[in-house]
């Protein structure tokens, strides 16, 4: 069975992908994370995202591998080095939308995606894991949330388990804002495989429900298709 998660930045993919990852016994595939992994291998190599066949030949010949899980997240490797923590920098959010806007970029995630689903359960999160990737999954859902409370949710993970001054916490939200907003209209207008939903996907706004209703949804969804 598979499960297809779309959606814009922090809108909870992860956070119930994971969960339902865990409480339903499916693997759990992040795409983004691998559109991270290509866009770091280009800044890494020096190679510029505007130079679109390189950084398309760099996605085909790189190996993009998941490991176990730690802090509740995957971990990733690329070529056997483990990148879990240098994906999520400041400077690759600012470029990943440049590498996944890349057709050729995009062509080479398909085959590896497709792959990691053939022989096992599987909740997808991404942009385009219900329209492109996954067009067939027996669940799709598309989740959304007001902007502001998307990059309040942003900061706050960042800084779980530590004591910040409010003023702060404001100043940084805003700016969180301002890349959620540049990202989602560079991911939602590009030609390729862009962010939408899809015809046949369960529209949810996370805004007005917890984590643990949503995950209790999926999980009736699940029992009532399998
Ligand atoms: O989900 P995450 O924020 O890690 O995704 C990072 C970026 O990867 C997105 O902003 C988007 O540009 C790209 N992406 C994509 N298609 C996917 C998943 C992610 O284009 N299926």
């Amino acid at each position: 069975m598979i499960i297809a998660i779309d959606g814009p930045a922090g809108s909870g993919k992860s956070t119930i992908a994971r969960e339902v990852a865990a409480r339903f016994g499916f693997a759990k595939l992040d795409t983004g994370a691998m559109y991270r992994s290509v866009a770091l291998t280009a800044l890494q190599r020096g190679v510029s995202l505007d130079e679109t066949d390189a950084v398309a030949e760099l996605a085909r010949t790189i190996s993009i591998t998941f490991g176990s899980e730690q802090h509740g997240n995957v971990s990733v490797f690329v070529d056997g080095v483990d990148v879990s923590d240098a994906i999520r920098t400041a400077e690759v959010d600012r470029n990943v939308s440049a590498a996944a806007a890349n057709p050729g970029v995009r062509a080479a995630m398909l085959a590896p995606q497709r792959l990691f689903a053939q022989d096992r359960d599987v909740v997808a999160e991404g942009r385009d894991v219900g329209t492109v990737v996954f067009p067939h999954a027996e669940l799709k859902l598309f989740l959304t949330a007001d902007p502001r409370e998307r990059a309040r949710r942003r900061v706050l993970q960042r800084h779980e388990g530590q004591i910040v001054d409010p003023a702060v916490l404001e100043t940084e939200i805003d700016e969180t804002l301002a890349d959620i907003e540049r990202r989602d209209a560079l991911d939602s207008q590009r030609d390729t495989a862009p962010l939408t939903c899809a015809d046949d996907a369960m529209r949810i706004d996370s805004t007005s429900y917890t984590i643990d209703e949503i995950v209790q949804q999926i999980g009736e969804l699940i029992n009532e298709r399998r």
